[in-house]
């Protein structure tokens, strides 16, 4: 104080140049004085300041509790000092609130306890704290978080299911994991301190020696390959290896980090995918994609450097008859053994593929002529040759192959297939077993076959087809003994379309079953209501002719004893006319067909004998009831003694098998005459009558024909 009255300073001038703001206030809580930066920090003026309590200066919540602090403090007061930590506000006049941070000393005046308040903005430090204490904050967090993330790169290190090793520069391991010990079946002994050359797959040793070096040497931050283990049990495991250099801070390597994965699974999947993706399961053969792949690439060749394609459509003849007979197991091992045998014939530069159902493809590439391609044919036909052996059935599977040649100036690609189908049908048309070469005209042919197909099958419905019966004449008596149920198609404008034009036509498709069942059905409807005046002669039977796409139909036998209940013709007036062509697919079968028919009571006649194989051994498995010797021995083109002694030899030997014989297609009285020489016991042909309708056979029954003999 003496310092100071050197000084011409008032206490007043003193406390108006102090950085805080002050207060004095009394024993009430009122402001008695206030400086000027009070009043710069409240917003208020000195003049309003004093007289007002204190606690104008505090926000309404903390009113109550101000006020009983300042009692507290008033029974002690005691100095207290800036920085007690206490966190106070100031409530301006504007109703803002700033930070403040007090000082308090006591001062006595005339026996009554005065306060002086230093009040100091504490907004700034204070807000500088909470940003020190977030930084801290946060560098706790990651601290803590570093030491966590350490643990946790152990962890996975240890647990990861990734084969995790650690490798120096010669790449010997330091540090190994136990999904690696397990995935090579090696212990950590036997790993640490070794390089992975006596484990790894001969074959991809230098690759991954490679890949060490481009690591070792910085040409490369990261190396990724796949490679193969050898397991101790001997397994080959494929993994995908993923090796990078750990590094100090300063940057420099200090060991490599290779993390390897298990792909052994996926790649067997994958490439199990592929393979199904383009191959048939059942006989793993390249598929249709496949196949049209290898087609396009093979044109495209073409196209580049000339020369000629060829695509063979082989369809198996009769095969639906393998399933429906003996079972789709059985008519997929005969597939398999079929896919095997054309392997074998199959060139390396050539593309084999089933097609789907009974169909396969062959490409044949880089050929010079069409006969070429008809050699490959051959071949394919040839590898057919023997019969199958499946499941201790003998089977013989012949096919038709339908053969189109493409060079560099074909254009309609995407009609290829569909021309060797068409070449493949008329392989089929003109007999089976054989191939046929594609020409455009084919393609006509087969629209017009395809819609006189569906136009069959309108008729059909439509009630278009109807059966015509021809008689079947004893020639010792000349009495009809049958009739031949003859099937009819009234087309609108193409007027009567002849059997031998639809039912091949037919027998392409199911719609052959349709049309026997329809010819059954009417034919032993209409015999059933056959009647005689007298009962001197047995009453008519009908023969019906049966496909072999038919009698192999494994609903044949049910449907005909259906037929039979309905209509109550005595199964002994029935006789179902087969050709050989039915035992061509499987004899056993056949035989159990006809068995099964003749408990029945049901005859066989085997139809157009002489035509086909007519092998002694067939005729004499099938014992059929009756020969139905084919037209061309009974009114041949040209009369010859050849023919002459062949039809004497048939009948004779039918006699000798025990069987009736029946002379097709007699026409003329000379005709009758050498049958019944020869003792031909039946006979049908134009000379007695062609086939009539229905309506019309009741007038043939009691009465015979003057002309017939
Ligand atoms: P197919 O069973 O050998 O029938 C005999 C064919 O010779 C019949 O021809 C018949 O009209 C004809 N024919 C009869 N007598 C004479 C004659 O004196 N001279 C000549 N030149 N021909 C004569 P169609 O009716 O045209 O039948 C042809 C073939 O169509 C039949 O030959 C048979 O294989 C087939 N067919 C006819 N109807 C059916 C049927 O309902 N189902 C099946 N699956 N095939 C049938
Ligand atoms: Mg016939
Ligand atoms: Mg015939």
């Amino acid at each position: 104080m003496s310092y100071l009255a050197d000084y011409p300073l008032s206490w007043n001038h003193l406390l108006e140049v102090l950085p805080d703001g002050v207060a004095f206030v009394d024993e009430h809580g009122v402001i008695r004085y206030a400086n000027e930066r009070l009043a710069v920090l409240t917003g208020y003026t000195c003049d309003e300041l004093v007289g007002q309590a204190v606690e104008v200066l505090v926000p309404s919540r903390g009113r109550g509790e101000h006020v009983a602090h300042r009692s507290e403090y008033a029974r002690e007061p005691s100095a207290r000092e800036m920085g007690s930590g206490l966190d106070l506000t100031l409530l301006c006049r504007d109703g803002n609130e700033l930070a403040i941070d007090v000082a308090l000393s006591p001062l006595g005046l005339d026996g009554k306890e005065w306060v002086v308040a230093m009040i100091r903005d504490d907004s700034v430090r204070r807000a500088a704290e909470q940003v020190r204490t977030e930084f801290e904050r946060h560098a706790l967090a990651a601290a803590e978080a570093l030491s966590e993330s350490e643990q946790r790169f152990r962890l996975a290190f240890e647990n990861n299911m990734a084969g995790m090793v650690f490798t120096d520069f010669e790449d010997k391991i330091l540090v190994v994991n136990d999904a690696f010990c397990l995935m090579v079946g090696r212990t950590r002994e036997e790993l640490l301190g070794h390089d992975s050359t006596p484990f790894t797959y001969p074959e991809d040793l230098e690759m991954s020696e490679e890949a060490h070096r481009r690591v070792t040497s910085g040409e490369a931050d990261q190396v990724s390959y796949a490679k193969r283990y050898v397991h101790k049990d001997g397994r080959v495991v494929v993994v995908e290896v993923s090796k990078s250099p750990a590094r100090d801070a300063a940057g420099k390597t200090l060991y490599f980090v290779i993390s390897q994965r298990d792909i052994t699974e996926e790649r067997a999947l994958t490439a199990q995918l592929s393979h199904q993706a383009l191959h048939d399961p059942l006989t793993g053969l390249a598929n249709r994609l496949f196949f049209e792949d290898q087609l396009s690439q093979a044109h495209a060749r073409v196209d580049r450097q000339g020369g000629l394609n060829a695509v063979l459509l082989v369809d198996l003849d009769d095969f639906k008859g393998v399933n429906d007979t003996l079972g789709h197991l059985v008519g997929d091992k005969l597939l398999v053994a079929i896919a095997r045998r054309f392997e074998q014939v199959t060139r390396s530069s050539d593309t084999l593929c089933r097609f789907g159902g009974d169909e396969f493809l062959y490409l044949a590439e880089g050929l010079t002529s069409t006969s070429q391609a008809e050699e490959v044919a051959k071949r394919l036909l040839g590898a057919l040759a023997e019969p199958f052996s499946i499941d201790g059935a003998h089977l013989a599977q012949h096919a038709s192959i339908g053969v189109v040649v493409r060079d560099a100036t074909s254009t309609d690609d995407a009609e290829f297939i569909q021309d060797a189908d068409v070449a493949m049908y008329e392989a089929k048309r003109e007999g089976k077993g054989h191939h046929v070469v594609f020409t455009p005209a084919m393609r006509k042919q087969a629209t017009s076959r395809f819609a006189l197909l569906q136009e069959l099958r309108q008729a059909l419905q439509a009630g278009g087809i109807s059966m015509h019966y021809q008689p079947i004449v004893n020639l010792i008596t000349t009495e009809v003994v049958g009739f031949e149920a003859l099937m009819r198609w009234q087309h609108p404008d193409r007027g009567w379309v002849p059997p031998n034009v639809f039912i091949p036509l037919a027998e392409m498709s199911e719609l052959i079953l349709e049309l026997g069942a329809f010819a059954l059905r009417e034919a032993v409807s209409a015999a059933s209501s056959w009647e005689r005046a007298g009962s001197r002669v047995a009453l008519p039977y009908v023969t019906v002719n049966l496909s072999a796409h038919q009698f192999h139909d494994p609903g044949l036998v049910s449907m005909i004893e259906e037929v039979l209940g309905t209509s109550g013709l005595p199964p002994e007036r029935l006789i179902l006319e087969i050709t050989e062509s039915v035992t061509l697919l499987d004899v056993a079968e056949t035989l159990r067909v006809i068995e099964h028919l003749s408990r029945l009571g049901i005859g066989v006649a085997l139809d157009d004998f002489g035509t086909g194989y007519s092998s002694l051994s067939y005729l004499a498995l099938l014992h059929p009831r009756i020969i139905k010797i084919d037209q061309s021995f009974v009114s041949p083109p040209q009369e010859s003694a050849r023919n002459d002694t062949l039809l004497e030899t048939i009948i004779s030997l039918g006699h000798k098998l025990d069987m009736t014989m029946l002379a097709e297609g007699i026409e003329t009285p000379a005709q009758l005459e050498r049958l019944r020489l020869l003792r031909c016991e039946f006979s049908q042909g134009y000379l007695f009558s062609p086939a009539v309708p229905a309506d019309e056979v009741a007038g043939m029954l009691d009465r015979v024909p003057a002309n017939w003999g």
